[in-house]
């Protein structure tokens, strides 16, 4: 089983805007993935329990590091006891996305002279080129003539595609790709994973695009376990981010077993809206609620 914990930053839109889950796994292989402030998913290894985790079987993959990574690093990591991350995987290079990229060295080995094995992080070649110019440090390779040795983060670069068709293997997790309008001018990745429950993760989205869509909706390839996606005011629509109003259309269009909402500002109240979310449910017959920090689901995936 996993565990998945989904933890959204309590403080408005900055905050809110970092979703987070954590997936625990049980009987499985340990991997895992983060989000922005936040680890998105931890799959710890077979028969691991809270506070039982042997550190050197448990791995972590994150999806994202924004500007408050380090302080989602002591929140969570301590939390749950994950010693490091496996993998990073990137949704798209906004600063709210990367901007943590730095502090990933928090959970690397020490080493003065960066002589440790780089952390595989996935991302789409748009994205690797602007990071190129904004973390040049974690890209260059070799040091140039008479630079001194300055720890930082040691990173392995992997190209990823925003193709549905274009899986690739995480921590021994199969990752989908879900490609989406993030802004007329811009496409950022969603990602599904899981055999036996599919989970759809969508943190930054103004529109479907055809393809994705049809890959994650019911009437298409297949029916989600769970569809995790963007909502960001509660009433009207925003040129970059779905509202709620779009986000509730894009759940019904999908018909996914079950639905999380993140990225909320704090316009929205938790308990009200989720009764709200209780009645749509009932009548659209999907389960939709409000994330919050520290949810935690358990699944097989
Ligand atoms: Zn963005």
């Amino acid at each position: 089983m996993h565990d998945m914990t989904n933890h959204q930053e309590s403080l408005g839109r900055v905050n809110h805007k970092l979703p987070g889950i954590f997936i625990r796994e049980e009987g499985a292989p340990a991997a895992a993935a983060a989000a922005i402030t936040n680890v998105a998913y931890i799959i710890a290894p077979p028969n691991a329990t809270d506070g039982e985790v042997k550190q050197e079987q448990q791995q972590a993959f994150k999806r994202d590091a924004n500007h408050a990574a380090h302080c989602s690093y002591f929140r969570w990591f301590t939390a749950h006891k994950i010693p490091h991350v496996d993998s990073i995987i990137l949704t798209h290079e906004h600063a709210d996305a990367v901007l943590g990229l730095d502090d990933v060295r928090t959970v690397q080995p020490f080493s003065p002279t960066n002589d440790i094995e780089p952390t595989p992080i996935y991302l789409t070649e748009y994205a690797m080129e602007s990071i190129a110019v904004k973390f040049p440090y974690l890209v260059q390779k070799k040091l140039k003539p008479g630079q001194e040795i300055r720890r930082v983060a040691q990173l392995d670069w992997k190209i990823i595609e925003n193709d549905c068709n274009k899986p690739f293997v995480v921590s021994g997790l199969r990752i989908v790709p879900l490609p989406v309008m993030h802004g007329e001018d811009y496409v950022c990745l969603g990602f599904q994973f899981g055999e036996r429950y599919k989970v759809a993760y969508i943190s930054d989205i103004s529109r479907f695009l055809e393809p994705t869509e049809n890959y994650i909706s019911k009437d298409g390839c297949q029916q989600l376990d769970l569809l995790i996606l963007d909502t960001l005011y509660k009433k009207g629509s925003h040129n970059t981010h779905f509202c709620f109003p779009q986000t509730l259309d894009a759940v019904k269009r999908i018909c996914p077993k079950r639905a999380l909402l993140i990225g909320m500002t704090h316009e929205f109240d938790h308990h009200k809206d989720n009764e709200f979310l209780k009645d749509w449910s009932q009548r659209e017959g999907i389960p939709v609620e409000l994330a919050y920090d520290g949810l935690r689901i358990s699944v097989d995936l």
